[in-house]
């Protein structure tokens, strides 16, 4: 009887449920690092920050991620977002659609620079085909500062992806608890981490105690293929005195396209308003924004310039759509030689519901 007693304990113990707890498997969620102030530390020499911290060693200075996601890390580039380029944010725009084609894979979060993630985002928001979350997360104090914001800003960004309250929000720019979508987002404060708005648009969201609480829909969709090649778009401001040169310029170059920013709801002067003329007539697109945070441009005014002279003369109002994300939109519009006014005027709708 005592020779059997081994296998029957043997027996019992593999039946037994194992000690550890199940533990639920943890949504994947990939990070693209590209750089930025959230990876950079202080030059001891210049005192200046300059870019020093991996992907990797981003993650690892937070240890409590690892309760929320299984994270995957793919470095892409290390580089401050003033150096940023529209190639750069195409290669990004085919590696997160590589990521998300995973169906094991719930969403990306991209850190990036604060100086030009609006519209990096807005790149994004036009040429990423799934419907899972892509988040743009950075940070305004750098990886040597007393309190860095990087770390709670990952964390929010990895919460927001793994939340069903996420869903369908297209690109976001989430920084200091708010969640804001890439089409109507800028960068408002040059050092403060409150910098991030979208004005009267309002945030889709805020990451509450570890939660992320819904206050608004993404605003729109609107997609483009991404293309081998992205045309010459040049985005130009106007002043008082400009006498339309830098728009001569401009169309010497080899300018496709123009986006022209105005003045109040999109108003320019008539020497501007003749150069405009000049690029219409070598069949070079034009779109008009303006220099006002809020309120986008209307034709309002009709004397030489106004921006319903400019929309009677062939230019089309940009609508909601900031310079620099019109930049990226008529960019993408030219690449696939679609940008007859009509269509053009698709894009650039101005009452977004
Ligand atoms: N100059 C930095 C960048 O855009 C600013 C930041 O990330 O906050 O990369």
């Amino acid at each position: 009887m005592m020779k059997l007693f081994p296998v029957v304990l043997l027996s019992v113990l593999f039946l037994l449920p194992s000690a550890a707890p199940a533990v639920e498997k943890l949504p994947l969620v990939w990070i693209v690092s590209t750089g930025g102030t959230i990876a950079e530390r202080i030059n001891p020499a210049t005192g200046a920050a300059v870019p020093a911290v991996s992907g990797a060693d981003l993650i690892k200075a937070i240890p409590d991620l690892a309760k929320a996601a299984r994270i995957k890390v793919f470095p892409l580039c290390n580089i401050d977002s003033s150096h940023m380029t529209p190639e750069i944010w195409r290669k990004l725009a085919l590696k997160v659609n590589e990521l998300l084609a995973d169906p094991e894979v719930k969403g990306v979060v991209i850190t990036h620079g604060t100086d030009t993630m609006a519209e990096g985002a807005f790149f994004l928001e036009l040429t990423v085909t799934s419907k899972k979350p892509v988040v743009f997360v950075g940070a305004m104090r750098n990886a040597s500062d007393l309190s860095p914001d990087g770390p709670a800003n990952i964390m929010n960004a990895v919460i927001q992806v793994c939340s069903p309250e996420s869903a369908g929000w297209g690109v976001t720019v989430s920084l200091n608890n708010y969640i804001n979508s890439a089409w109507y987002v800028k960068k408002t404060e040059s050092t403060n981490p409150q910098t991030f708005v979208s004005g009267p648009h309002g945030y889709l969201g805020y990451v509450l105690m570890g939660k992320v609480q819904r206050n608004n829909d993404q605003p729109r969709v609107l997609k483009f293929p991404i293309p081998d090649k992205l045309p010459r778009v040049i985005p130009l401001s106007t002043f008082a005195g400009d006498d339309g040169s830098l728009i001569r310029c401009a169309i010497a170059e080899g300018a496709k396209g123009l986006v022209i920013e105005g003045v109040g709801s999109g108003n320019v002067n008539p020497d501007v308003a003749g150069a405009i003329k000049e690029a219409l007539s070598k069949k070079i697109p034009v779109i008009i924004t303006t220099r006002v945070e809020w309120g986008g441009v209307v034709p309002a005014y009709g004397d030489v310039g106004g921006g319903e002279y400019l929309q009677k003369m062939g230019a089309v109002l940009g609508g909601q759509i900031d310079t620099f994300k019109a930049h990226l939109l008529l960019m993408l519009a030219v690449a696939q030689n679609d940008f007859s006014v009509e269509k053009l005027k698709t894009y650039f709708v101005y009452d977004i519901d």
